[in-house]
């Protein structure tokens, strides 16, 4: 007796999650709009529906896992939600996430956001550390909490829809910027026959690691509203450690468009006046005030 349910989506994440709830006993009915994406788990005893309407008439947990937004309203358009508990499981932003939370709500339907932080291989392997935001509704989250931890870990982080669509983006930006100063570090030493991209590598990575433990205090200083607290790499000689950045990227002929824009903001903050002994936290306030960018 374990809760029913139906899954839109068949991709490679939708496919990975219904292979874990019908590994778990869970009734599933699914559907992919590209028809034959449902069959290797018809074969495991999924229900592969004509239509989403059929699908999301199948079972109260609904579990959208699809392309983007605007693919989850094509799909639901027509499907009767009165009484359903919608779980989008879509990356999306948090506007989409709110716009959805509303249009979920105004179809009779309760609503909750994911954001999947783990790749296809992560679902239903815990060990792997994968899990997923949620934001929305707390009911929702609570009466299918333990249907949801099947495939990863839930983290819930608060009523606000767009919560985590929130939590998730802000993540993967800090990857985005991470993947790509990884890119400039292997550009800068790509040239040397003497350095071995493999050789360098755990060099590099455990660099990153040991540095990220600058999380923490960037979240102290922000507590606190003092950026200097616990600050031993002050601004004024990170800055002037960049010109050294800058100028070895010349001397290898790499390009500079990954961290010349940091660069710039740290020069900024800097010439703001006041701030040397800080360190970065100080860009925070500048990234969401327009007038102070450069
Ligand atoms: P895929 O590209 O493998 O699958 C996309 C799915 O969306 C397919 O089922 C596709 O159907 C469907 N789709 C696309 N457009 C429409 C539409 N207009 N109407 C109906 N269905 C549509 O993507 P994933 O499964 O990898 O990703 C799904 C979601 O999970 C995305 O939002 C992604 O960001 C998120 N995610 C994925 C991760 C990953 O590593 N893969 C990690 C974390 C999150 P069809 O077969 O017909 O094309």
């Amino acid at each position: 007796d374990k809760t029913p349910v139906t899954l839109l989506g068949l991709g490679a994440m939708g496919t990975a999650l219904g292979r874990v709830w019908l590994d778990a006993g869970h009734p599933l009915t699914v559907w992919n709009r590209t028809p034959g994406k449902g069959d290797a788990l018809a074969a495991y005893g999924a229900r592969v529906a004509d239509s989403a309407a059929e699908a999301v008439a199948a079972s109260r947990l609904v579990v959208v896992c699809l392309l983007d937004d605007a693919s989850v309203g094509e799909a639901l358009d027509g499907a009767d939600l009165t009484g359903k508990d919608l779980v989008n499981l879509t990356t999306g932003t948090p506007e989409q996430a709110r716009a959805r939370a509303r249009w979920a709500e105004e179809r009779g339907a309760r609503f909750l956001d994911g954001g999947i932080m783990a790749v296809p291989s992560m679902i239903g392997a815990p060990e792997a550390g994968g899990y997923v935001f949620y934001s929305g509704s707390r009911a929702l989250f609570d009466e299918h909490r333990a249907t949801l931890a099947a495939p990863a870990g839930t983290s819930y982080v608060g009523e606000a829809p767009g919560h985590a669509a929130l939590h998730d983006v802000a993540l993967l930006s800090a990857m985005t910027a991470m993947m790509g100063g990884i890119v400039h570090a292997f550009a800068l030493v790509r040239g040397e026959r003497d350095i071995a991209p493999k050789e360098f590598a755990p060099l590099l990575s455990g660099w990153l690691v040991a540095m990220a433990g600058s999380v923490g205090q960037t979240a102290a200083q922000l507590e606190s509203g003092d950026y200097t607290e616990g600050v031993v790499s002050n601004l004024a000689m990170m800055t002037a450690g960049n010109a050294t950045l800058l100028d070895t990227a010349g001397e290898q002929g790499v390009g500079t468009e990954l961290i010349a824009p940091f660069a710039e903001l740290m020069a900024a903050r800097l010439a703001e006046g006041g701030h040397d002994d800080e360190g970065t936290t100080g860009i925070v306030d500048m990234l969401r005030s327009p007038a102070r960018r450069p």
